[in-house]
């Protein structure tokens, strides 16, 4: 088959596909932008179309007349707590365990924190070599802080991760699914190994919460945290979440210990007591526009099967990953992502060494990917607005500009801030 030919078979296969797609029905949920294919809801999500009415009117009567009595009357103050219980069902999580607060950063902290209070006689966090960089920078962050006797940061190989589960590991913090390569991992194989090693688990789900069933409670998670922003949609800087388990809560205080993790903060007492649970785990005032605005994109979610969502996502993926590994127009490129469906998340990732011009010449051709140094292309698949027509359109842009080498271009290797 020529060139032409093959792109159109793709072409009428997504467009099978489509037809065929049972969740069709949930892109009109959001707003996505007219003549440009989004396949980058795994870094920000797309704006649902309830959010600027829903926050508008949040301004001009919670805050504009009602003001301070909002928190009260409009239960403000119970946000976080309230927005965990919503998330609750999304992480597979029973009541009592997730809050919804602050970002990843600050919340892998806490937990952190919290993991090696409850083993006194254990200091190592164990992190794979290369897990997101903020996980890492915060264990060490922690690490310095507590000092070498107490505690360490030992990175590891992903292939040696089960053998790492030493007598002095205190916690292992891991991403279910790689940022870049787009690997998941099994929580429940690792969640057994490290607990027969005594070792808890402290999971970032901030590349699965919204695309696929997480299921917290039944592969045994001590700890999780993800985000609300990409695959949740609920705008840039969402409030991110966090799960203690139950058997975990109430043992230790976490060390960011601010007013509204206190039992009774509006008794303004001299000394710290923390509040039962999974609130201790709040530290400040939530930002209750960011709230509202997480609170709206979750309704987008109000009757979607996850595991549907899951199905979707790994289809969109597979009829990607299946194009660019048997199509001589891409052979310049190599999938890291795995073949493997229970082995992925909802992103694929390819590699080449001039990643970066590549992406920057499909967003100038409507494809908005985005580039993970030092040579990866990411394509997010977001089950929930993402059709087989964008993965088609995205195959055909990249078939055209590797042909025709278009992404040589100077305009193309100019590198932004964010990437
Ligand atoms: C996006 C992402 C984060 C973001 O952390 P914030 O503190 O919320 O900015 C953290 N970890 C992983 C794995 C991520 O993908």
């Amino acid at each position: 088959m020529n060139r032409m030919s093959v792109l159109e078979v793709l072409a009428s296969t997504a467009k099978e596909l489509d037809a065929r797609d049972k969740l069709a029905y949930l892109r009109e949920r959001f707003c996505i932008p007219a003549g440009r294919v989004y396949l980058d809801g795994n870094s920000l999500g797309v704006l649902p179309r309830a959010m600027t009415k829903g926050v508008v009117q949040l301004i001009e009567t919670e805050w504009g007349e009602d003001l301070i009595s909002s928190w009260n009357s409009h239960g403000w103050i119970d946000s976080p707590e309230r927005l965990g219980e919503r998330l609750a069902p999304l992480l597979g999580a029973g009541p009592g365990q997730v809050l919804c607060t602050d970002s990843i950063s600050v919340n892998v902290f806490k937990l952190l924190a919290t993991a090696l209070d409850l083993q006194p006689d254990r200091r190592i966090i164990l992190l794979e070599a290369n897990e997101f960089p903020t996980d890492r920078y915060i264990a060490q962050g922690l690490a310095q802080l507590l000092g070498a006797q107490r505690c360490e940061v030992r990175e590891v190989a992903s292939e040696e991760l089960i053998d790492s589960l030493t007598t002095d590991v205190a916690v292992v913090l891991l991403s279910e699914v790689n940022y870049r390569t787009g690997r998941r991992h099994n929580k429940r194989l690792i969640n057994d190994a490290a607990h027969h090693a005594g070792v808890m688990t402290c999971w970032d789900v901030a590349h699965s919460a919204g695309a696929m069933p997480v299921d917290f409670d039944a592969t045994g998670v001590d700890f999780g945290v993800g985000c609300g922003y990409k695959f949740l949609n609920g705008g840039p800087g969402a409030p991110a979440f966090l799960y203690v388990a139950k058997r975990h809560q109430n043992k230790v205080n976490q060390p960011l210990s601010g007013w509204l993790g206190h039992q009774s903060p509006f008794d303004f007492e001299r000394s710290y007591t923390a509040a039962n649970g999974v609130l201790q785990y709040q530290t400040g005032t939530p930002s209750i526009l960011a709230m509202r605005a997480l609170d709206i994109a979750l309704d987008c979610f109000d009757g979607v099967s996850l595991t549907a969502l899951r199905d979707k996502s790994v289809a969109l993926c597979a009829f990607f990953i299946e194009a660019l590994t048997t199509q001589c127009e891409f052979e310049s490129l190599r999938v890291i992502t795995p073949a493997l469906a229970v082995d992925r998340g909802s992103q694929v990732a390819v590699c080449h060494p001039k990643a970066y011009a590549i992406a920057q010449d499909l967003i100038e051709r409507g494809i908005v990917v985005d580039f993970r140094a030092p040579d990866i292309v990411r394509f997010g698949f977001a089950p929930m607005y993402n059709t087989f027509n964008d993965a088609y359109e995205a195959l055909n842009a990249l078939a055209e500009l590797l042909k025709y080498e278009t992404y040589l271009a100077a305009r193309f290797q100019i590198r932004a801030k964010v990437t």
